[in-house]
């Protein structure tokens, strides 16, 4: 059993000081006493919230999720420890049918012993609109294809989809009625606002990196974007990276979207890298001043840490601490039914504790200390 002292403690609502949380692989308590027989980590007034969760990442550290190796899930799950993320998922690619079974076979037989935890995999495409294609290659987009996945349905926790392709309603429909544990998330798509407005009540419910590759909107053809900021029940997350979106659009989107709004990195291998050639999807990528690009100029991913994200965010906008770090806990840990996520007794004790740069001192995983 551990207590961190001296933490201002940042909770879904409030940032209480004062307080001692004690946990071993769970959270034990948030008390003003600390309990006897317990090993003290004196946090000198750091912040201490619930580890960070990130639903959309492919690589990190020279090492991608494509790979399909189970040595490329250990770097990218160790390497991105010290950005603050205990747990994510671990995003596949449109690549050839026999390269996703391999990458999904290998989330399903990896048997994790450190770093931030695989907690199901999020398959962006193949069931996408070659139109919007972005740094996904649309070589291998297909139909919408329940076989091609079934055997994976148990780690399968969120699918992006284009709603609009042929056989997508009924494939939702099935996702839907068989597997609602499944977040169906809108995204690589070019749909239409009605399009997009008739796909929330076949059961889609979210969207991918909100603007990016989908058609944007203007005002009298609003597209998806307009669709999304419109349904107060439908979430969706961006990547604020200061390159894929405007800032200026961060106030805005948090006023709109509030408890439906999740930051992501869609990082890929060279994340956590320095710049240099890397690759996504079989492509040549090359990054450059924190940006990661096809050579054709398309934006391939991003090299964000999550804990940049934080910082990004909070600097355009004026929301409290409670509400920032909520969009990459509570609130996706909520979306995705995930037992993280929540600093109350009883939930998984993966706890970050970090400085006002949002610099990472400490990280907890199911009460495994990891210092920076
Ligand atoms: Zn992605």
């Amino acid at each position: 059993m551990k207590s961190i002292i001296n933490a201002k403690i940042v909770t879904s609502k409030e940032v209480l000081e004062g307080y001692v949380l004690t946990f071993d692989k769970k959270i034990i308590s948030i008390a003003k006493e600390i309990p006897k027989d317990t090993e003290l980590i004196d946090a000198k007034g750091l912040y201490l919230s619930a580890g960070f969760i990130d639903i959309h990442i492919h690589g990190s550290n020279g090492y991608d999720v494509m790979d399909a190796t189970p040595k490329a899930l250990e770097e990218i799950s160790k390497s991105i420890l010290r950005t603050g993320t205990t747990s994510f998922l671990a995003t596949t690619m449109t690549m050839s049918q026999e390269q996703i079974t391999k990458a999904l076979q290998n989330v399903k037989d990896f048997n994790q012993k450190e770093g931030a935890r695989v907690l199901g995999v999020h398959l962006e495409g193949p069931f996408i609109n070659p139109i919007k294609h972005g740094a996904q290659d649309p070589n291998h987009i297909q139909k919408p294809n329940i076989e091609l996945i079934e055997p994976f349905m148990d780690i399968v926790k969120m699918i992006t989809i284009a709603p609009e392709v042929e056989g997508a309603e009924e494939f939702i429909g099935y996702i839907k009625e068989h597997f609602p544990h499944i977040v169906l998330s809108i995204g690589h798509s070019n749909a239409t606002y009605n399009e997009a407005k008739e796909s929330f009540s076949w059961g889609v419910s979210h969207a991918t990196h909100l603007f990016n590759a989908m058609n944007p909107l203007h005002h009298r053809e609003v597209g998806i974007v307009g669709a999304i900021l419109e349904a107060d029940e439908v979430s969706c997350d961006i990547i604020a990276d200061l390159i894929h979106i405007h800032p200026s659009l961060f106030k805005l989107l948090h006023r709109l979207k509030r408890e439906q709004l999740i930051l992501i990195t869609d990082a890929m291998r060279a994340g956590c890298l320095k710049d240099g050639i890397s690759e996504v999807g079989g492509q040549r990528v090359i990054v450059k001043n924190k940006e990661a690009r096809l050579e054709d100029g398309t934006l391939a991913g991003s090299v964000l840490k999550l804990n940049e994200a934080l910082k990004n965010f909070y600097k355009y906008t004026n929301i409290s601490l409670p509400e920032l770090i909520a969009m990459v806990t509570s609130i996706p840990a909520k979306r995705l039914g995930l037992d993280v996520g929540i600093l109350e007794k009883g939930y998984v004790a993966d706890l970050v504790l970090f400085d006002e740069g949002f610099e990472i001192e400490l990280v907890v995983v199911q009460g495994r200390l990891y210092s920076f």
